[in-house]
């Protein structure tokens, strides 16, 4: 049976009620044994800030054993959003209940529908911080680190960050311009091969990969960054700027 962690999250209503409700829910599936849930704990929203103080997060993580294949726990997991009031509004808008499947055992699951384990779960604090408190020696089947190293990487300060791809350095620089003054706690770079590095800099703790505009003179691909710090940021829906943004405030926790 598939150990499986799920992250749940809600900013709307008595999210504490909700998330009780929620696992009272999965704990009464047969197929769903809940063996282990975390604190509940307040985050800083991701996404858009408006004027109004917006209304905290709150994250937890539940751990549960599951004779469901993946694709019937996440349709499983719909269900319960929607019974607990979830309307599907705007993406990272005001929610009752969000609940992301994590992991699933150690699988790679890439379908349109589902992907396993959750593309944005191995830099999110909110995610990394209940998930250490309940299995911090659970290995991350892509990053192949435990899930307290992912997390420990992102706590230290100044937190290095390096942008790659084949954008134009312009492009390139404008980006980090604009973040540097919005994220004082976290140094900018673009990406340069290791090799050429001083001894002495530190490694990134993340490396986000964008395409834009071809440079001509670009040579390398995602693949030869390395693996355990590349984010794959060409797939996204935002603009370059907007997604980063998102990614640093999640890895910050602010
Ligand atoms: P994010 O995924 O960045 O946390 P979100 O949770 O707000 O954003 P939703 O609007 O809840 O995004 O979900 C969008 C779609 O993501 C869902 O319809 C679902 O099919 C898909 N999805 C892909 N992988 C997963 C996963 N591991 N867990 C939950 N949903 C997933
Ligand atoms: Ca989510
Ligand atoms: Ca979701």
């Amino acid at each position: 049976m598939p150990r499986c962690y799920l992250a749940l999250g809600g900013n709307q209503g008595e999210v504490a009620a909700t998330f009780d409700r929620c696992l009272r829910r999965l704990a009464n599936i047969r197929e769903v044994c809940i063996s282990r849930v975390s604190r509940f704990i307040e985050t800083a929203p991701v996404g858009e800030r408006g004027a109004v103080d917006p209304q905290r997060f709150l994250n937890a993580v539940a751990e549960l054993d599951t004779t469901l294949p993946a694709d019937e726990l996440l349709t499983l997991c719909q269900r319960v959003e929607d019974e607990c009031g979830r309307v599907r509004t705007v993406h990272w808008g005001p929610r009752t209940l969000d609940l992301d499947l994590i992991l699933y055992g150690q699988e790679v699951i890439d379908s349109p529908r589902l992907k396993v384990p959750h593309p944005a779960c191995w830099y999110r604090r909110f995610v990394l911080d209940p998930l250490v408190e309940i299995a911090p020696d659970i290995v991350h089947p892509i990053k192949q680190l435990s899930v307290s190293a992912l997390r420990d990487r992102l706590l230290v300060r100044p937190l290095h960050v390096s942008i790659a791809g084949d954008m134009s350095p312009s492009q390139r620089e404008s980006l980090i311009v604009a973040a540097r003054t919005e994220f004082p706690d976290v140094v900018l770079t673009a990406w340069e091969q290791r090799s050429s590095w001083p001894v002495a800099t530190p490694e990134p703790a993340l490396i986000l990969w964008f395409e834009g505009q071809r440079d001509s003179s670009a040579t390398s691909t995602i693949s030869d960054l390395p693996l355990a710090t590349r984010l794959d940021a060409t797939e996204p829906a935002e603009a370059p700027g907007v997604f980063l943004r998102h990614v640093l405030q999640a890895a910050l926790n602010r």
